[in-house]
């Protein structure tokens, strides 16, 4: 790990809605997260966790305050350079995989190298190579209701990684699973996240997971900390 902040926010704010309607849901959060950091984001329902990992991975702008990638100020930066440096540089995992039905495993994790221009041979060698790296080699043919909820969710963990993202934003990666597949893919996201040198943000509920993170930021509001 060194010190060089990948994620530093300070004093954002971010709500929704105007007048009596807002909701001020981010407010004024400081956070930094360091190179090769595997942080672990937890909190009640509705806290804001997701609007969190929406600002970091420059799906949403802050109301206030500053929010820095890899030391650069992201506040000035039009749609299509925010769109550039989020393809180029981070990962997403949600809860639910976002595969698409009819592209079989390997070509899902090939698609954002097809997008941003590469040649379907490579496309789909690297594919491979991530479908092995996630215990699957072998299942590259098979179409997402061919594969199990923990199958179909290391396909989407194999597909954040394509493009070598630096950073990888994880929300409730494993909030769809049983016990025992939580577990295996945690495991495996802690795995990779070592294995190709990442700086990683997971929001979990799952305390016990949370614990095998390097550090915890809890979002709960201070009185409901237990
Ligand atoms: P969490 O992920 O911790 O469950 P969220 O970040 O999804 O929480 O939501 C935090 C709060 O912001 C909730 O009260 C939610 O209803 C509200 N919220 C989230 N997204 C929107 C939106 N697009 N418009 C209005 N309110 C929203
Ligand atoms: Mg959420």
């Amino acid at each position: 790990m060194s010190d060089r902040p990948v994620v530093q926010a300070v004093g954002v704010v971010k709500g929704y809605g105007e007048g009596s309607t807002r909701v001020e849901v981010i407010r004024g959060l400081d956070l930094e997260v360091v190179t090769g950091e595997l942080v672990a984001v937890t909190g009640p329902s509705g806290v804001g966790k997701s609007t969190l990992l929406h600002l970091v991975g420059l799906l949403d702008r802050p109301e206030s305050g500053r929010l820095e990638l890899d030391g650069v100020d992201v506040a000035p930066l039009s749609l299509r350079e925010r769109a550039r440096l989020r393809n180029r540089m981070i990962g997403f995992v949600f809860q639910h995989h976002y595969l698409l039905d009819e592209l079989d495993a390997r070509d899902n994790v090939a698609l954002p190298l097809r997008i941003a221009g590469q040649r379907s041979a490579a496309a789909r060698s690297r594919a491979d190579e991530l479908m092995a790296a996630v215990g699957l080699a072998g299942r590259s043919g098979h179409f997402p209701d061919q594969l199990s909820g923990g199958e179909q969710q290391r396909v989407a963990i194999a597909r954040a990684l394509a493009m070598r993202p630096r950073l990888l934003l994880a929300d409730e990666p494993t909030g769809n699973l049983d016990r025992d597949n939580a577990v295996q893919v945690f495991e495996l996201v802690r795995k990779l996240h070592l294995l190709e040198g990442l700086t990683s943000i997971i929001v979990t509920h799952n305390e016990e997971l949370a614990r095998r993170c390097d550090r915890v930021v809890d979002l709960a509001p201070a009185g409901q900390k237990v």
